[in-house]
């Protein structure tokens, strides 16, 4: 049973769109999600560490498989709709063996700005958290 990257919701047989890592990863609106999951919210409360933080969300950021996301969640990320169903029905054909164009190993320089540029949103977002807590 595959579920959503972002929300982890179980989706039905062939549900879903395929991102690149970077696509999902670029989007604010992405980090707004993750951190209303309770792994996250705990983070907050757990550490104050902005480089534990930081380091997090670059691993989430490194990540190269493809992520699949339910119809609730692709509403968040500014991506061709068609285009992303597409490459998740050869995903689900290939067996999770197939990758959209531009995801595996991006260029150096397009990762590196992706995952400081999450870090960055990631710990922005996070110590507004932890402030109303
Ligand atoms: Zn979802």
């Amino acid at each position: 049973m595959s579920v959503c990257d972002v929300c982890n919701k179980e989706l039905a047989e062939k549900e879903g769109y395929l991102l690149t890592t970077e696509q999902a990863v670029s989007n604010p609106a992405y980090w707004k999600k993750a951190l209303a999951r309770p792994a996250s919210i705990m983070l907050a409360r757990v550490t104050s560490d902005e480089s534990a933080k930081a380091q997090l969300a670059s691993q989430m950021a490194s990540q190269t498989a493809p992520w699949l996301v339910c119809d609730d969640c692709i509403g968040i990320f500014d991506v061709n709709r068609n285009e992303t169903r597409q490459y998740a029905l050869r995903w689900y054909d290939s067996h999770g063996t197939f990758s959209p164009p531009g995801s595996g190993a991006p260029s150096l320089s397009k990762a590196g700005s992706a995952e400081l540029g999450a870090a960055a949103h990631y710990s922005a977002v996070l110590s507004l958290t932890s402030r109303r807590v």
